[in-house]
């Protein structure tokens, strides 16, 4: 029997209904833009770039703005193009169509391209590439081949300062720590003093430790250079953390563009839902003043975007671990069972299946352990509003549908 959510948590709903307002003039743009920063420089430009392997379309119709000053992180599983988009934005790749341009002009199209030693870009490769028989000075000083020694030296002292290594100038690239070495890197590739940075999976060569610790220095050191970079990779975590927008690209395409706040709160389709973080949805019936849920019926502002123009409407609703808590009762209160328990450290994952075959998770404290195939009732516990989407079936068109009646401009953003 669906229980009514609304009335034992005014206060949160207070929140969301002010979310909800807020909503309605969005201060930032759906890629995570900020009207305010309208003036800002666009960098670096993909329009419409294309790129062929043989049969294979690795990137397709790909367009994408980079601002001046943004750490910028593409974004996506293994084999989505990622690579191939920063190979082009460097000039290791041609585009077989759609055009590049940097600082305004066209540096590559389908019919040529300008060579990475001839654009203004500095590259940060995965595994370093420093040279091993060069001390760290000698390494930061290699791309300063039109400056006279004196200027060289002044920008060697201020890029070992800006990265911490002074103390070790004289040191070869085998004495130094791996997060030592990717400061050295990093320092080398912005000694010219690049239009834009590029990093290729920055972090992959390090160890789990050291990649935490590094994601912030390395954030720290590129806001302090005040330089334009973009970066790749496929961990969430890293992406949402270091970036000021994340472009999340799937089979070649892009997704989604927006703040990492944007893209993993208000996700625009169900791949950017699951691929940043565990997701489950709620099979939900908009009838008009509520959302009829298999746990219990929610008010319409708890969904981002959500207005009475959409009454009647199937939607799926997207619920993360921790919007949901899990409580064991009788079988006859239950919404459904647990059937898989996953221990994280901080916390334990449940996996409930709800009576009517949806499958969600529900996040719990480490020391609350609840057991696999118990009967629970599911709540929800978010202070966010939720993101939605027209059922799954229905939204490749196959059957008359909720789709039609649900238009684009509801889908979250
Ligand atoms: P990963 O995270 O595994 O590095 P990615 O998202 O960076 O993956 P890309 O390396 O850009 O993906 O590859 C995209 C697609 O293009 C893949 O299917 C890959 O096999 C193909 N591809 C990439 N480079 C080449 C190449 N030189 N020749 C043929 N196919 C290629």
């Amino acid at each position: 029997m669906p229980r009514d959510l609304e009335h034992d948590d005014s206060e949160t709903m207070d929140e969301i209904d002010s979310q909800s307002m807020a909503a309605a003039e969005p201060r930032r743009r759906s890629d995570g833009t900020d009207p305010a920063e309208t003036d800002r420089e666009t960098v670096l430009e993909l329009d419409g770039v294309v790129k062929e392997y043989a049969a294979e379309t690795a990137v397709d119709s790909l367009s994408l703005s980079v601002r001046e000053g943004e750490l910028l992180t593409l974004l996506g599983p293994s084999g989505c193009g990622k690579t191939t988009t920063l190979r082009m934005m460097a000039g290791l790749e041609c585009p077989d169509g759609g055009e590049v341009r940097l600082g305004g002009e066209v540096v590559a199209d389908e019919s040529g391209h300008v060579k990475p030693e001839n654009r203004d870009v500095g590259l940060v490769f995965q595994d370093f590439a420093l040279f091993p028989h060069l001390t760290v000075a000698e390494n930061v000083a290699f791309g300063l081949t039109e400056a006279d020694d004196e200027e060289t030296a002044r920008r060697v002292d201020e890029l070992l300062d800006l990265v911490d290594l002074s103390g070790h100038r004289e040191a070869t690239p085998d004495e130094l720590s791996g997060g030592q070495q990717q400061r050295v890197a990093l320092a080398r590739s912005l000694a010219p003093e690049p239009e834009i940075l590029l990093l290729d999976e920055p972090f992959s060569n390090l160890d789990v430790r050291l990649r935490v610790e590094m994601r912030e220095e390395v954030r720290q050191i590129l806001k302090e250079a005040g330089v334009t970079a973009v970066s790749v990779t496929h961990d969430q975590e890293e992406a949402l953390s270091i970036s000021d927008r994340v472009a999340v690209m799937n089979d070649g395409t892009m997704e989604q563009v927006g703040t990492p706040e944007s893209v993993f709160e208000h996700p625009e389709s169900r791949f950017v839902a699951s691929f940043l973080g565990q997701a489950g949805f709620l099979s939900a019936w908009h009838e008009e003043g509520t959302v009829v849920t298999p746990i219990g019926n929610f008010a319409p502002q708890r969904l981002n975007g959500l207005t009475t123009e959409y009454a009647g409407t199937d939607l799926d609703v997207l619920v993360r671990p921790d919007d949901l808590r899990a409580t064991v009762v009788d079988e006859s209160e239950a919404d459904g069972h647990i059937i898989h328990r996953q221990y994280t450290g901080p916390s334990f994952v449940y996996r409930v299946e709800l009576d009517n075959g949806d499958v969600v998770h529900c996040q719990h404290n480490h020391v609350k352990e609840l057991d696999i195939g118990k009967p629970v009732r599911v709540e929800l516990d978010a202070d966010h509003t939720l993101a939605w989407y027209p059922p799954e079936d229905e939204s490749d068109g196959k059957s008359e549908s909720a789709t039609e009646r649900v238009s684009e401009s509801a889908r979250p953003r």
